[in-house]
């Protein structure tokens, strides 16, 4: 059973992600339309007093200490953090959009509205990691360079790295432009036909795909997808493009702990 409820919460996890983790549904938190419920955007126009309750319920729902949070802010581009001890209070955020660490008392944290969630754990070290991949951050490899990056300071070796696709738009929901059509052609060559669907004379992208042959190109032994659709299923999640940007963000977390 992926989905777990717990104190009024529903959060997602993996089958295979045998550590600390939750694709938090919208469900269980205190905010109102269109933030309905367990929003932790801080820049979505909710009420901040609110937002911070939200995480911390969702902290609580999986036995984590508020303050063990390593969180950034999220830009789209393929940098990375190594986390060494979670963020401290008031510190300003830094901007990035991979999260490593190998400490248990940190939990990494992100937020999603349709953007992929990727996951990572090497149980043979014993690192986490969490990614945040758009279409932006895809065709800039952030599945690529999280794999890199935990080879380089984790010692990690890429056979036994998991990785996990979350809950994020599917290739149903995401019809893309003509400069985005270029840029993953350019990317992908031939095997774009992989990654991009035709759909009614439309182009739509798959980023589940697109990532999975990343991690596979990557070496990563295991990699499980959710394969559940944001757009697709607006009762459980935030969508940002279903709902015009008229919404909330989920939160996603790990740890070693
Ligand atoms: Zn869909």
């Amino acid at each position: 059973m992926p989905f777990i409820h717990t104190h009024g919460l529903r959060y997602f996890q993996f089958d295979t992600l045998h550590t600390r983790h939750a694709v938090f549904t919208r469900h269980g938190g205190v905010s109102p339309a269109p933030w309905g419920s367990l929003n932790v955007g801080g820049t979505v126009g909710d009420d901040l007093e609110r937002v911070r309750e939200n995480r911390l319920l969702s902290f609580r729902a999986l036995g984590c200490k508020p303050e063990s949070i390593f969180d950034v802010w999220q830009v789209h581009s393929a940098d990375v953090v190594c986390a060494r001890a979670p963020r401290p209070a008031g510190e300003s955020y830094r901007q990035a959009d991979i999260i490593l660490t190998d400490k248990p008392d940190v939990t990494l944290f992100m937020r999603f509205a349709d953007c992929v969630p990727i996951f990572f754990y090497d149980p043979r070290k014993a690192v986490v990691g969490v990614a945040h991949a758009g279409w932006m951050g895809t065709l800039r490899d952030v599945a690529t360079v999280t794999v890199h990056t935990m080879r380089k300071q984790y010692d990690s070796n890429p056979t036994d790295i998991i990785a996990c696709i979350g809950p994020s738009i599917g290739p149903d929901h995401y019809e893309i432009g003509a400069d985005v059509i270029l840029q993953v052609i350019q990317k992908f060559g031939d095997e774009s036909e992989q990654v991009l669907r035709s759909n009614n004379g439309k182009i739509h992208f798959d980023l589940w795909r697109t990532n999975q042959l990343l991690l596979e190109r990557a070496g990563v032994g295991k990699i499980e997808v959710a394969g559940i659709c944001t757009a697709c299923h607006t009762e459980d999640w935030f969508s940002h493009r279903a709902e015009k940007g008229r919404t909330g963000r989920f939160g996603a977390l790990i740890s070693l702990q």
